[in-house]
């Protein structure tokens, strides 16, 4: 995917989810909500239906009362009492049930014969005469007449003193005897004192209760609570014989909190919870996503770090696997990031013939050691077969918890320096070759020139004498002369001789004590980097307690490059680096024990021992002669300037056949004068 396509949707990422929290919110608010509003819609239907079940307990209790009276009612009249016995049992009725407001025993006809009022309200029929109310009582005697049981007339105000009023209700029942009726008992009821009577407080306290008519006119209140729009009501039918009464009970809403129940508080409160989980969860998300971009960032800068990096890396673990490798790295050994990671040991791009060279540093890692701070030099595997010269540079790899899991490396193609440095070298040997001609020839016409006059001049005094000597008259005397100047030309000719030789000579002067490993470690850079393109392993085994050795530095170092150079070119390329052995030149040093017998000076020796083709009888015979090569560029003046430098420093350079087969070039130098 392109990065930046990925780059905007990482930006779009945390805005969506903005907009998932806003609807969650949103959708649990509005949960929330229709919960509470379900909540209390239920809590309040549940107290309608209670007040409907009271009010219709109210009215059963009522039905069942009057059922009660009318039971009781029908007793005045059993075993045909006179009047005053009557009226005796009617009072005591009254005494006991103050709903009843008046008992009135009727004729048939419908005239009072004995009438008896509730001891408890005065005279109720004095403002109005009880006639007025005979109409109600007919219809009820009528109607209880045709069904010959009691029978209820309709309810009726009737006003009392001080301009207040009752609501009352008759009730008539036929007195029969033997069959025969006897008249009528009519019983007179008081709405109010009706539900004074049989209401339960339990049940009407803190509530309205009241008869009313069937479009809810009040006609009779018993209680009444503050009206307003939070007012419930139930109302009730009292079904009578003859007319139907409402009972009406009304009662204030009961004020509900946020939560009208327990379970909508505890889903309130889990929701509560929820939404506060959901805000740390938002919260968390956010960090985490910035964590994640910078994590991203940081990545990114790092992967573009390495991809801008020209040096290699390499990250392995314990083990010695691979578990890292950059693109230099890869373009550097010429294998895929697929094919190195998790490649254990031997790596891929390690040369066979250096494999327990490696092995042996890689023993030294797991041993703990520390590997040199300025890296080591050594020498890698192309894919393609090529060795090419690289400087590691490595770390030990530390992880968070500050363990080590590994080693990181910096890698280093030398090729290109290697090549420079050759080139440059190349041409510094070129340079000192040709100076070396240029000198040869100055000093052949310094010597030509310089020994042309003594030279010329001995052969014509030498002629003179001959000439004198051919004829001993002619003047003898002259000869003795002749013969002293041919004596102190040939003097100035060894004069000029020796003074060439004295500039060649002057040299000596720059002796120094320098130690055997010094030499070596001064040609170890050219002679492997020689050694490292042609495969050839370098062994120096230089022994421990070797005295420092009095030479001129540099032309030692000199004769030992040459005699290296020369031993690796022998050695044929098509020997297979399995048999390592072939391909190994090693450089010796040692110290030789002094033989008091010649000389008491201590000598050290030091060896130059390739597996070549050894030297054929014809090499044997000119090797030290100048100009002797048997290579296409060779000169041929290496060995006989190397015997001439060894010579200079009173030593000698032999040769000699090495097992299994090469040769070994030997020559000593004097050990130091130690202090
Ligand atoms: P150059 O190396 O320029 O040829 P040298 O004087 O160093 O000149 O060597 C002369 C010749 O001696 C070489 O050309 C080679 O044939 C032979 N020679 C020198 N060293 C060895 C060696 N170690 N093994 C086999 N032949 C050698």
């Amino acid at each position: 995917m392109p990065r930046s396509s990925a780059l905007k949707r990482a930006w779009r990422y945390p805005r969506r989810w903005w907009l998932v929290g806003f609807l969650l919110l949103v959708l649990l608010a509005g949960l929330l909500g229709v919960l509470v509003f379900l909540a209390r819609e239920y809590e309040w239907a549940r107290e309608q239906d209670g007040l409907s079940r009271d009010v219709e307990a109210l009215a059963n209790d009522m039905r069942s009362e009057l059922t009660r009276n009318t039971q009781m009612l029908q007793l005045l009249n059993t075993a045909d009492p006179d009047i005053a016995l009557w009226a005796q049992r009617a009072e005591r009725v009254l005494q006991g049930h103050r709903e009843l407001v008046r008992l009135e025993w009727r004729n048939p006809d419908m005239t009072l014969l004995v009438p008896s009022n509730s001891p408890y309200l005065g005279n109720v029929f004095q403002t109005l005469p009880r006639d007025q109310a005979l109409p109600d009582i007919r219809r009820a005697c009528d109607a209880a007449t045709r069904s010959s049981g009691p029978s209820f007339s309709s309810n009726y105000f009737w006003p009392v003193a001080g301009g207040r009023g009752l609501e009352l209700m008759e009730m008539c029942l036929p007195i029969t005897q033997s069959g025969m009726p006897k008249g009528f008992l009519v019983g007179t009821y008081s709405l109010p004192a009706m539900m004074a009577e049989w209401a339960k407080s339990a049940v009407v306290s803190g509530r309205g209760l009241a008869f009313t008519e069937g479009d809810g006119t009040r006609l009779s209140l018993h209680s009444t609570v503050p009206g307003g729009r939070d007012l419930m009501q139930a109302s009730a039918l009292l079904d009578l014989p003859g007319h139907t009464l409402q009972l009406q009970l009304q009662s204030p809403r009961r004020a509900l909190g946020l939560f009208p129940n327990v379970l909508t508080a505890v889903v309130g409160a889990l929701s509560l919870s929820l939404l506060v989980v959901l805000m740390f969860l938002a919260r968390d998300m956010r960090r985490r996503w910035r964590a994640e971009r910078e994590l991203a960032d940081a990545l990114a800068f790092r992967k573009a770090m390495e991809n801008s990096l020209i040096t290699g890396l390499r990250a392995r673990d314990m083990q010695g696997r691979l578990t890292y490798v950059n693109p230099a790295f890869c373009d550097m050994v010429g294998w895929t990031p697929a094919q190195l990671l998790g490649t254990g040991l031997p790596a891929p791009y390690w040369p066979a013939e250096l494999l327990d060279v490696y092995q042996q540093r890689q023993a030294v890692r797991l041993a703990g050691q520390a590997l040199p701070r300025e890296g080591f030099e050594s020498m890698f595997l192309r894919r393609d077969g090529t060795h090419f010269p690289v400087l590691i540079i490595e770390a030990p790899l530390i992880d968070a918890q500050g363990t080590q899991t590994g080693w990181m490396s910096a890698v280093l193609d030398l090729s290109e320096q290697r090549r420079v440095e050759e080139l440059n070298r190349a041409q510094q040997e070129r340079l000192q070759a040709t100076a070396r001609l240029a000198m040869m020839g100055e000093m052949a016409s310094l010597l030509s020139h310089e020994l042309n006059q003594p030279l010329a001049a001995i052969a014509s005094y030498a002629n003179g004498s001959l000439n004198v000597l051919a004829d001993p008259q002619r003047e003898p005397d002259l000869l003795p002369s002749a013969m002293r100047q041919i004596l102190a030309q040939a003097d100035r000719a060894a004069r000029v001789i020796k003074s060439v030789s004295d500039f060649v000579r002057r040299r000596e002067q720059v002796r120094e004590a320098v130690a055997p490993s010094d030499l070596l470690a001064s040609i170890q850079p050219l002679v492997a980097l020689q050694a490292g393109k042609s495969g050839i392993r370098v062994v120096t085994d230089v022994q421990v307690d070797v005295p420092l050795v009095l030479c001129d530095r540099t032309m030692v170092e000199q004769v030992l490059l040459n005699l290296a150079r020369n031993g690796m070119q022998a050695m044929p390329t098509g020997d297979p680096p399995a048999r390592s052995g072939w391909r190994v030149l090693t450089l010796s040093v040692q110290s030789v024990q002094p033989d008091p017998s010649t000389s008491a000076r201590r000598w050290v020796e030091f060896a130059v021992t390739d597996h070549g083709l050894g030297l054929s009888e014809e090499a044997q015979a000119q090797l030290f002669t100048p100009f002797f090569t048997t290579k296409a560029e060779g000169m041929g003046l290496g060995l006989s300037l190397c015997r001439t430098v060894i010579e200079q420093h009173a030593g000698e350079l032999t040769h000699a056949p090495a097992q299994p087969r090469g040769t070994v070039f030997r020559f000593r130098l004097p050990a130091a004068p130690t202090l």
